[in-house]
């Protein structure tokens, strides 16, 4: 720390995000990204608007609003477009909390909550996950502050369903709850019909998994107009053009091309099943996981360790230090393939320890 630094962010811990090597080529599983390529569509799109980078980015990002208006079925007023739903979460926590208003997320969530409230010197209160890592959704009514939701949750891969959300927005009629739906096209359920029913309500989308475009920054928010507007102010306060004309092209390509998402869906959705299955014959145990990844846990060898040999072996997952989760492995579902290669060495491994 240079003996400049803010005083006001003197305590920050910043959020320490997965390994992207660049050495050597692993396996890569740590960061839950799509192990396809973008679709065909938003790499010609980007393309052709690459030779218009002269010129700044539309500010509204209004065809990418429209067409998300039209893929959710909602008013482009009720969509805001951001760089990364990382962008989006970090607006929500600077519009919606204050003193009056903490953050509150469960303990085992998505790392960048707690850090959002710590940028944005916003207090927060974590809420444990029952003991099999589910949320408890009653510990979450007339909880007295900004509900921060990952749904499915992050780490876990447990989704809730639609019932149980709308419960939860109902017992906080004062408050908003944000719902980060990063996983949902994995298998949950989405809640975004119910923010035109509710004034509390705001969900949170990202392109980073389902549509194959981490590396693009695009991630959007949907909610009532009222919300949007808040967010709006937040977001033409720090960079009106904050997500640039290549992404929001190829936000326009993808959303074109959406058998191509779903059959990516399905496949990962498959590939997950296959490899859930063959960890469990290995005497692995995880909670059920309606996302694009697996919390995986084994009595006879410790997360880190299993990290550390699956990253000797070319193959890189994802190990938290955070407690109740630090003797797993966090899985991204690749190919099957790869998902095949991963299975076979960590039967090597479990032979090795024996
Ligand atoms: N929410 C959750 C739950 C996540 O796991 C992630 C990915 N790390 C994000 C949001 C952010 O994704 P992005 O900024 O790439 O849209």
């Amino acid at each position: 720390m240079s003996r400049f630094f803010s005083k006001r962010y003197a305590s920050l811990t910043p959020y320490t995000p997965g390994e992207q090597p660049q050495d050597r080529k692993y396996i890569k599983l740590n960061t839950n990204e799509s192990p396809f390529p973008p679709s065909a569509r938003a790499i010609a799109a980007a393309a052709e608007e690459a030779g218009r980078l002269q010129l700044y980015s539309d500010p509204e990002c209004l065809r990418l609003r429209q067409a998300l208006a039209e893929r959710y079925a909602v008013k482009p007023e009720q969509v805001i477009v951001t760089n990364g739903s990382d962008e989006a979460l970090n607006f929500a926590f600077m519009a919606f909390c204050d003193e009056e208003h903490p953050a509150v997320f469960a303990d085992i969530t998505y790392g960048f909550y707690p850090v959002y409230a710590e940028i944005n010197h916003v207090p927060y209160r974590e809420i444990p996950l029952r003991e099999d890592l589910t949320i408890a959704p009653e510990d979450f009514y007339d909880a007295k502050g900004t509900i921060v939701l990952a749904n499915p949750n992050a780490q876990t891969g447990v989704a809730l369903p639609r019932t149980a959300v709308e419960e939860i927005i109902r017992r906080n009629a004062e408050n908003i709850v944000i719902v980060d739906e990063a996983y949902v096209d994995f298998g949950g359920e989405s809640c975004v019909e119910l923010t035109e029913k509710y004034d509390n309500f705001l969900v949170v989308q990202t392109f980073s998994k389902s549509r194959s475009m981490a590396g693009a920054r695009l991630g959007f928010a949907i909610g009532n107009e009222a919300l949007i507007t808040d967010l709006n102010t937040i977001r033409y306060s720090n960079n009106p053009y904050n997500v640039n004309r290549m992404t929001l092209a190829a936000g326009v390509g993808i959303l074109a091309d959406r058998t191509y998402t779903e059959a990516n869906c399905r496949t990962i959705v498959e590939n997950r099943a296959f490899t859930e299955q063959a960890l469990q014959e290995l005497g692995f145990t995880m909670p059920p996981s309606s996302a694009n990844f697996l919390l995986a846990r084994h009595a006879a060898v410790g997360g880190e360790t299993l990290y550390r040999k699956l990253k000797e072996r070319g193959i890189l997952v994802r190990h938290f230090s955070k407690e109740r989760i630090c003797e797993s492995i966090r899985i991204t579902i690749g190919t099957r393939e790869q998902m095949e290669a991963l299975v076979a060495n960590i039967r090597e491994i479990l032979e090795e320890t024996e």
